[in-house]
């Protein structure tokens, strides 16, 4: 409770970004703010140890800025999930759909093998389609999904539900 006052204290609201009728959820203030940013990394930390995750996985791009300092503090290997082209080596692409239109995320063919259990990483659930997406790459790339870490879920976006298949038992958390 604690922690997720302190968090929700610095995630401001920006009406109508990026566009008319969205209300944008601003994660810059946590991350200018030494303790939330330090308490919010050291309960992905946990969860990491919890879920006994070998690999953290980040989405582009604000998962990256939460996933890489959890990696360090938990002394994993950290793994980009990428937009589309992005990525410089042989990779595993995944397409899904967005409210209007597709959208398509990468990981290196190589980042992962078999026997890793991964951790997924990401700023905002929101329809659940990015965290779906990226749980058949992982799968695809021969891992394991030891589960998947929000700091913060849209609730009315059911997202939660969308995901529920894609997880196959692994736990969803969010902050
Ligand atoms: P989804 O695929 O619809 O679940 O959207 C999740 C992705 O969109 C995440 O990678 C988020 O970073 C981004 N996103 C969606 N809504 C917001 C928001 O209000 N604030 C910040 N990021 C958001």
């Amino acid at each position: 409770p604690e922690l997720r006052e302190l968090l929700l204290d610095r995630i401001h609201d920006v009406p109508d970004y990026p566009k008319p009728g969205v209300m944008f959820k601003d994660i810059t203030p946590l991350l200018a703010d030494a303790k939330a940013f330090g308490a919010l990394t050291d309960a992905l930390v946990e969860l990491c140890e919890r879920y006994g995750a070998d690999k953290v996985v980040g989405l582009e791009a604000r998962g990256f800025i939460l996933a890489a300092p959890v990696a360090v503090r938990a002394g994993l290997g950290f793994v980009p999930v990428r937009k589309a082209g992005k990525l410089p080596g042989a990779t595993l692409a995944q397409a899904y759909d967005l409210e209007y239109g597709t959208a398509e995320i990468e990981i290196h063919a190589d980042a992962l093998s078999s026997g890793d259990r991964v951790l997924v990483i990401d700023d905002v659930l929101a329809t659940g389609g990015t965290a779906e997406a990226s749980l058949r790459l992982i799968r695809r790339a021969g891992a394991e999904v030891a589960g998947v870490a929000v700091l913060m879920e849209l609730g009315f976006l059911d997202g939660r539900q969308r995901l529920a298949g894609a997880l196959e038992g692994a736990p969803l958390e969010a902050l």
